[in-house]
């Protein structure tokens, strides 16, 4: 019983309040970006296609790389950095990545001044205004891959592409998020059936390449808890994946192991050339 009612609606309230808008801005193979804002602090996680591009993404969600706070890199490759340097100078942006990825990028994003390079180690926790970051690293052909979960008011939000296996440890880290973005990289008969060289076949395949959408599905069961309610389908393919075949097995597959589809979260795609709508977590 609680002797002051009044008191408890306004604090379940504020514990209902939004602790974080997000939009995928660009997801695939040709380019990965995406904005996450709490009250306090607006960041970008990657920044793999131009300048441009990227404010014309922020634009279509009303958003403006002016008020961006920083840039938390995953790893070295073009479709996640592409844009990083530009951002970084025009909008004197703070960029955080693990030492390894910093040298790895050295030559590729032009000059970023020393005071806007963060070094955000891998496994380590930051806490920027009103949120914490947890770095975790990931099983991908890049010197030192990692990506990342937000949290604030024990919400959370977990990014997990670009790795080719889940390890158990990985699995226990990014538990029971309320969203995720999570790889469906390709269909497996699209990609040993298409016109790929054997050995970008055997690449994607791999360890350290990318989650197919089975793959991406069962690592979704796993994980996926009683505050999971937003799933966003990531990273696929142009020409190894169809956006229907990755939702329709990531929801085949989670409905056969007997999970809520569209009753206790829901699946949403992503586009390469399209943000989606801001959400809130
Ligand atoms: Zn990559
Ligand atoms: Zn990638």
């Amino acid at each position: 019983m609680s002797p002051e009612p009044k008191r408890k609606e306004v604090f379940l309230n504020m514990k209902q309040a939004a602790a974080f808008q997000v939009s995928v801005l660009a997801s695939g193979s040709t380019g990965n970006s995406l904005y996450i804002e709490s009250a306090e602090k607006k960041f970008l996680v990657d920044a793999g296609l131009s300048g441009k591009k990227i404010t014309s993404l922020l634009a279509s969600v009303g958003r403006n790389p002016e008020d961006l706070d920083g840039i938390f890199v995953t790893h070295e490759h073009r479709d996640h950095i592409h844009g990083v340097g530009v951002l970084a100078r025009k909008y004197k942006l703070d960029i955080y990545a693990n030492e390894k990825t910093w040298q790895a990028m050295d030559g590729m994003i032009g000059n970023v001044p020393l005071e806007q390079k963060n070094i955000f180690e891998m496994g380590k926790v930051l806490t920027l205004g009103d949120m914490d970051i947890e770095s975790f690293g990931v099983s991908h052909d890049a010197i030192a891959p990692q990506f990342y979960r937000f949290y604030k008011d024990g919400k959370s939000f977990v990014i997990l592409t670009d790795t080719g296996y889940a390890s158990d440890h990985l699995r226990g880290v990014v538990k029971d998020a309320d969203a995720y973005l999570v790889e469906s990289n390709h269909d497996l008969e699209m990609l040993r059936m298409g016109g790929y060289p054997w050995s970008l076949k055997q690449r994607i395949l791999g360890d350290k390449g990318h989650l197919s959408n089975e793959d991406g599905a069962l690592v979704m069961t796993d994980i996926l808890g009683d505050r999971t309610k937003r799933i966003y389908l990531g990273h696929l393919s142009k020409e190894n994946n169809m956006k229907e075949l990755a939702h329709l097995t990531m929801e085949n597959t989670l409905t056969e192991k007997g999970l809520g589809v569209n009753y206790d979260f829901r699946i949403y795609d992503t586009d390469p050339d399209e943000a989606t709508s801001l959400f809130a977590i």
